[in-house]
């Protein structure tokens, strides 16, 4: 017989819940009602529909459940998944066990954390540490605005802490690094490829600028934060990037183009303030703009701060003690090199950790997604432990 953590696993991965067409949300945000009320949680359904505008159903799921504290604590899951795509050895919507693994579209991300989290409050008993409000949420694959965004911002909800439960299970997170997004055109003069000295070629031009880059990328690669990364990264301390993302330029082969452009993403330290970032990048392209003698231009297009919650936080020490309960002793604490929907938390000023059971083996997002039963249940296990 399986586990119940199992059963109502098996029960999410079987709806298609595509964040892309938005399909099976009503059908899906129902069955998580229906199993919180089960377990004697309050259920409540916020849909915005009628502020997002597209005529879309997005309900946000939120169960209660009254412990009688002082202090409410929100478990932060999501129910939508990314599309199967091909290639699949299984069928991606029905739950497959095979050994020690449970394959299908979303049984690690991040279904694996509701059934997790409904698992754990079932079996708290009458009286813990927390209240608790579990969000169940849809649209966290593109962005989450109509999502936890909405039950955040729109709803207003007070927590006065919370747990992003869509991480891995092996750290856990206090923090992500801040995006710097942006592009650089380099212009140059049009003409015909067959007279290229009426023209002047911008794209050899872009390639010098974006050769010189590289030493931009490797100082930003020497910035650590005080932070560690996460386990197996190449650096101990979490560490600056920068990447040129997209190039483009031109519409012919035989047209010289009048300008060409490249686009960037550089990740920033959680520790480390966006605009002094921004200001060694800006005046690191005047350099070079200035040194090879081009005609080019930089703009910013997206910024988004990085979080961290301190380490020395009592809510990150009371999570520590519960991953000690139950591995013997505690899980390192790091920071994630993607984002992380504690920000939405965050930027409320709540103190936030994301810990989960999406191993960084088990193909989230790829084919034949699993997740490992042993971090399931060990979810429930630190989750019981720190409500309790
Ligand atoms: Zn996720």
């Amino acid at each position: 017989m399986l586990p119940y953590e199992l059963k109502v696993l098996d029960e999410l991965v079987s709806i298609n819940t595509d964040s892309v067409k938005k399909c099976g949300y009503e059908e899906c945000a129902s069955l998580i009602s229906e199993r919180m009320s089960e377990i004697g949680l309050k259920v409540e359904v916020f849909d915005p529909i009628e502020i997002a505008g597209d005529g879309k159903k997005r309900p946000n799921v939120i169960g209660t459940l009254d412990l009688d504290a002082d202090k409410t604590l929100g478990l932060v899951t999501h129910y939508d998944v990314v599309p199967p795509g091909e290639g699949w050895k299984r069928d991606p919507f029905r739950l497959t066990i095979e050994g020690e693994r449970a394959y299908g579209r979303g049984s690690a991300d991040d279904k694996s954390a509701i059934a997790a989290s409904i698992g754990a409050l079932s079996c708290i008993g009458e009286r813990g540490k927390y209240n608790v409000k579990l969000i169940a949420s849809p649209d966290e694959e593109v962005g989450g605005r109509w999502g936890i965004g909405y039950v955040m911002n729109g709803l207003n909800l007070k927590l006065d802490c919370g747990v992003v439960v869509d991480a891995m299970p092996d750290m856990v997170g206090i923090g992500a690094s801040g995006i710097v997004q942006g592009g650089v055109v380099v212009r140059g003069i049009q003409g015909h490829a067959g007279y290229p000295h009426r023209a002047d070629n911008p794209i050899p031009k872009l390639a010098a600028l974006m050769k010189e880059f590289e030493v931009f990328r490797a100082l930003r690669e020497r910035k650590l934060s005080k932070i560690d990364a996460p386990p197996g990264s190449p650096k101990k301390k979490l560490w600056g990037r920068f990447s040129f993302t997209m190039v483009g330029g031109g519409e012919k082969e035989n047209v010289i183009p009048s300008n060409a452009w490249a686009r960037f993403d550089m990740r920033i330290l959680p520790d480390e303030p966006i605009a002094e970032a921004e200001s060694e990048l800006i005046n690191f392209f005047g350099t070079v703009r200035g040194s090879l003698d081009i005609d080019a231009e930089m703009r910013i297009t997206q910024e988004d701060g990085g979080f961290l919650t301190s380490p020395d936080h009592p809510f990150v020490e009371s999570f520590l003690n519960a991953t000690s309960s139950v591995f013997g002793s505690p899980l390192p604490v790091g920071a994630s090199l993607g984002g992380d929907d504690g920000k939405f938390l965050a930027s409320r000023g709540i103190p936030v950790v994301s810990y989960g059971a999406i191993a960084e083996d088990t193909h989230f997002h790829g084919t034949d997604e699993f997740v490992y039963i042993r971090d399931l249940m060990h979810l429930r296990d630190v989750l019981v432990q720190l409500i309790r």
